[in-house]
């Protein structure tokens, strides 16, 4: 077997509120090898946002640690943590957090603005991913008119434009009706077929177990129980 491509160590993250002290993750551990499909399965307020963002990069723990192929992220240096979040890794949100002013290529254009290739270029791989994720017919749309399951795609386009080899999708069908969420974990497991290690956090337990590969189950920041889908088994 291939080395994990992330370990958690016992990970802490507590958040001081007034005098109280919110254990968000109490001591998680766990590891994603590469190539995997993980599902973060919790009720709100478990803490996989919590955990998911400290995974990216955009956070730091209280205590614990995370290792990305064998180095502790936090010895990470500022550039090092900025190259590791442009271009190893996609992030999409529940909230699809796209940039209305921009056409649904322009805004997975940008997401190469800082690889130094060149505008055409740029536009050429948008359109590609869009046409990839069957939105050739809506890439000059704003946002505003577009679907929440075609925003959505749009999001997923931008992440994964630039080729990084994680993606980590926080409740990304959480906006969405039962047919567009079918339709985007099932977009999320062709991309991990290719090869992408996917994280995808959800409240949804059959989402988690028709997409992912794995469950991890997270209650008041700790993991209560882990286990292979039958997805896994088959294949
Ligand atoms: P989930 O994504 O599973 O709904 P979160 O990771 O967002 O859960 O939150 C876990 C816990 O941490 C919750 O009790 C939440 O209120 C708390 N929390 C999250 N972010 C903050 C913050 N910035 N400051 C204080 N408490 C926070
Ligand atoms: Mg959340």
């Amino acid at each position: 077997m291939s080395h994990p491509l992330l370990i958690c160590r016992d990970l802490a993250r507590h958040y001081e509120r007034g005098p109280q002290t919110v254990r968000a993750l109490d001591g998680v551990s766990f590891e994603v090898e590469q190539g995997e499909f993980l599902a973060l399965l919790g009720a709100s307020g478990s803490g996989k946002s919590t955990l998911l963002n400290l995974l990216a990069g955009l956070d730091r723990p209280s205590a614990g640690r995370i290792e990305l192929e064998g180095r502790d992220l936090s010895a990470f240096s500022r550039r090092e943590l900025a190259a590791y979040r442009a271009h190893r890794v996609g992030m999409v949100f529940q909230a699809f957090n796209l940039l209305p002013q921009y056409t649904a290529r322009e805004n997975v254009a940008l997401a190469l603005v800082f690889d130094g290739s060149h505008h055409g270029e740029r536009r050429e791989l948008a359109a590609a991913m869009l046409e990839r994720l069957g939105l050739g017919e809506r890439m000059d749309h704003r946002p505003a008119d577009l679907s929440g399951g075609e925003q959505q795609r749009v999001a997923i386009a931008r992440a994964l434009v630039s080729r990084p080899d994680l993606l980590f999708a926080d409740e990304p069908t959480g906006n969405l009706d039962q047919e567009n969420s079918a339709r985007i974990s099932e977009l999320l497991a062709e991309f991990n077929r290719e090869g992408l290690t996917v994280v995808m956090v959800t409240h949804d337990r059959s989402l988690a177990g028709n997409s992912a590969r794995r469950i991890l189950e997270l209650e008041y920041g700790r993991v209560v129980d882990e286990r292979r889908t039958r997805g896994e088994v088959s294949s």
